[in-house]
């Protein structure tokens, strides 16, 4: 069976609101974080090879839901809030960032974030908030530059080297990787399975 059939297995699980309220800490699971409009909807249902299982283009402001979906008895894909929009308010952002940290550091099933950012805009500064927060914790982490389309092939290289080279003068030794990715071509995901198959711990047999 090839790889990429557990992440077609995909099933929306359920939304929650606070973490007080997540599935039991067992198993595996790998989180999506990006800022709204990074791309993140789009590269969940490329992954999943599903069109609609996360929505693309949510309205700002919404409630604010982390969405999981269901690979198998063991593992667990999960959808965070999109960060990043100017007109929230202070107290959403604050909520958001006490969130946040609080996931990444506590949840133990947590294995690794997947960290979208528009290849024609990366590293800003919620993204490097984030990035630290990861960091500090340990937490691995995998950056897609998204879009990578919108790019031709030489620039996109400087971006992705470039984004290396800054990760890899700040991350703890190992724990950070990036690659290019593009929902609309399909670009890097089997790149991205390689890493979602080693956070999961699933065997490329099965
Ligand atoms: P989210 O807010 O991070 O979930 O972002 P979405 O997945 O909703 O995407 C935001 C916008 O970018 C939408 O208009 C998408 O159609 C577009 N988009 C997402 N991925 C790609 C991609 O790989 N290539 C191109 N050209 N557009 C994309």
């Amino acid at each position: 069976m090839p790889t990429d059939s557990l992440y077609h297995r995909a099933r929306f699980a359920l939304s929650v609101a606070k973490l007080s309220q997540l599935p039991p800490d067992e198993g595996f699971e790998v989180a999506f974080a990006g800022r709204s409009n990074a791309g993140k909807s789009s590269a969940i249902n490329k992954i999943t090879g599903q069109n609609a299982l996360a929505r693309t283009s949510k309205t700002p402001g919404r409630t604010q839901l982390i969405n999981y979906f269901t690979l198998d008895e063991q593992r667990r894909l999960v959808d965070l809030p999109g960060y990043g929009y100017a007109k929230v308010s202070i107290d959403i952002k604050r909520r958001w960032q006490e969130t946040m940290e609080r996931y990444l550091s506590v949840r133990r099933s947590l294995k690794g974030l997947i960290l979208l950012m528009d290849v024609r805009h990366p590293l800003k500064e919620v993204d490097r908030q984030l990035l630290t927060w990861c960091w500090q914790v340990g937490m691995p982490v995998h950056v897609l530059l998204t879009k990578a389309d919108k790019l031709n092939r030489g620039p996109a290289q400087t971006v992705l080297l470039q984004v290396r080279r800054e990760l890899e003068d700040n991350a703890p030794p190992g724990t950070t990787s990036v690659q290019l990715f593009s929902a609309l071509k399909g670009t890097g995901t089997e790149e991205a399975y390689v890493v979602l198959n080693r956070w999961l711990e699933v065997s490329p047999s099965i």
